[in-house]
């Protein structure tokens, strides 16, 4: 069950590879995108950092909502409005349940309707999808999350900037899958 404790050491986690990776995200981003990944990533948590520290006694939903704020305010581009709308999906639902394989569901329900993405597409919904879907089963492991965002390396991307590529975007990792990767990992490494 997720907790304000658990999210906040997932968010700090989540932080420290951002700022770890930034420069391979952004590498990621060249072949098949404008390279700016891993900066916008950086940039998004920054702010999260910034509007947590902020808080004073915080519920799950003010925790989620913050997160979501500066996220679709300081990420940017493509990524940032999809990344927001999952942990505003989770900051609205997070009341009913706290359950991971009910938020995920619920956030990766609003990134497929905010950008119209499915699996195969490579995107970082082919991250989400088999977390979300293992999480139904089993608690979730590093392989099953590193193995998802390595599966895109072969896709044709169907959205977003790399689709603009066609069939040479095939042979490159998507950026956004694998800053999820990250994003899975830190969620493991926090307890949730
Ligand atoms: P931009 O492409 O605007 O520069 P970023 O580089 O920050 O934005 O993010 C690119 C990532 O966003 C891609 O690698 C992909 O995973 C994700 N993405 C782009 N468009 C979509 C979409 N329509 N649905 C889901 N994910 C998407
Ligand atoms: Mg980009
Ligand atoms: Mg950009």
């Amino acid at each position: 069950m997720l907790t304000v404790e658990i999210v906040n050491k997932w968010m700090e986690l989540f932080y420290e590879k951002i700022s770890e990776k930034k420069a391979y995200l952004s590498e990621l981003d060249t072949p098949i995108g404008d390279g700016d990944h891993g900066n916008n990533m950086m940039r998004g948590m920054q702010g999260v950092k910034d509007g947590l520290e902020k808080l004073e006694n915080p519920d799950l939903k003010e925790t989620f909502k913050a997160i979501a704020m500066a996220l679709i305010s300081k990420v940017g581009g493509a990524a940032g409005p999809l990344y927001g709308t999952a942990f505003l999906e989770m900051a609205k639902n997070c009341e009913e349940s706290q359950a991971p394989a009910d938020l995920f569901r619920y956030a990766l329900d609003g990134i497929k309707k905010r950008g119209g993405a499915s699996v195969g597409d490579k995107t970082l919904v082919d991250v989400w999808t088999p977390v979300v879907d293992n999480l139904g089963k089993d608690e979730l492991v590093v392989e099953v999350v590193q193995k998802a965002a390595e599966g895109t390396k072969n896709l044709v991307a169907k959205k977003g900037r790399a689709s603009y590529l066609g069939e040479r975007s095939a042979g490159h990792l998507d950026p956004g899958a694998v800053s999820s990767c990250y994003l899975f990992e830190s969620f493991i490494e926090a307890g949730g």
